[in-house]
């Protein structure tokens, strides 16, 4: 039987366990159980238990038939139990998915798959001069900017790709199984969405921009003697290169390419890199 942990690993077992085998009365209360134990109702989850053991020991041979209102009550908890999953791995103000999300997946990313095995690109994004906009037209319309940005950025990325708010007005976009020049794509077609985007309709001489700093981790077959990068290592390569962003100008993708920093579409003829300081490299 399924110990009363609030674990998630458990709650998706017990959930497959009913998907699966048919909906047995001893595994729907078995399943209630599991679900309010997450939710901490641990009396009712309790007594969930204690019917499914007093079922087992029955020993009636052939499970009885499940009532409709037990039925219900299993579907409207693992309804309940998804959504609460989902909001608790969303950012509320902008509705993109916030740290937690980022950390699992990173995680999942790396250690399961092996993120070199794919390849793994993670831009680092920030607002430009943000706290003027603040200043200029209040943090209200700065939270509707902060929701603007997200929109832009999500807009038109690959299936796996997702777009997290790393904190404050930056976020990451994640881009799994692209090869570098893609990447660079896309987090400059990001960019420009942002840069393009009619911000006077919001209010007039509003202008929002950002800069990206972009770390990639090519798939370990076409780089068998570099070492395996970890997803915090490559963040911070990530912010690196958004340091040397803003540090040339701002309104820029910095990258690396052929051990050198580069600076992605037009701003790369327009102005020179700043390199500063580009932590971990070799
Ligand atoms: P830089 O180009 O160097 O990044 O300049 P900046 O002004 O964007 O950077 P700074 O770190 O000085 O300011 C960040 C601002 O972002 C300050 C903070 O109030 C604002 N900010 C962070 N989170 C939120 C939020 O949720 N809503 C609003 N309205 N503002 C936020
Ligand atoms: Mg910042
Ligand atoms: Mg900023």
């Amino acid at each position: 039987m399924t110990a009363l942990r609030p674990e998630t690993a458990e709650i998706q077992q017990a959930d497959v366990s009913v998907d699966k085998q048919g909906p047995g009365l001893v595994g729907l209360h078995e399943s209630i159980a599991t679900l309010l134990a997450s939710r901490g109702q641990w009396r009712q989850a309790y007594q969930h238990l204690r019917s499914a053991l007093a079922l087992v020991h029955a020993d009636q041979g052939e499970e009885p038939h499940v009532p409709e209102q037990l039925r219900r009550e299993v579907e409207l908890l693992r309804r309940e139990h998804a959504e609460a999953r989902e909001q608790s791995l969303r950012d509320s103000l902008t509705d993109s998915y916030n740290r937690r999300y980022l950390d699992q997946r990173l995680m999942d990313l790396v250690t399961e798959h092996g993120a070199c095995r794919h390849g793994l690109a993670i831009a680092l994004m920030d607002l430009d001069w943000f706290k003027q906009v603040n200043d200029t037209f209040g943090h209200i319309l700065g939270d509707r900017v902060l929701q603007r940005v997200v929109e832009l950025l999500q807009h038109g990325l690959p299936e796996d790709g997702f777009c997290a708010r790393y904190g404050g007005e930056e976020f990451v976009l994640v881009l799994p199984r692209v090869d570098a020049s893609r990447a660079v794509e896309i987090v400059e077609a990001a960019r420009e969405r942002v840069e393009r985007h009619p911000w006077q309709e919001i209010a007039p001489g509003l202008r929002v921009t950002v800069s990206a700093g972009l770390a990639y981790e090519p798939p370990a077959d076409e780089a068998p003697e570099r070492p395996p990068v970890g997803a915090e290592q490559q963040l911070l390569r990530a912010d690196s290169l958004l340091y040397t962003a803003k540090q040339s100008g701002r309104n820029a993708v910095a990258y690396r390419a052929d051990g050198r920093v580069r600076l992605a579409g037009a701003a790369a003829g327009r102005r020179a890199v700043t390199e500063t300081r580009v932590l971990g490299y070799y």
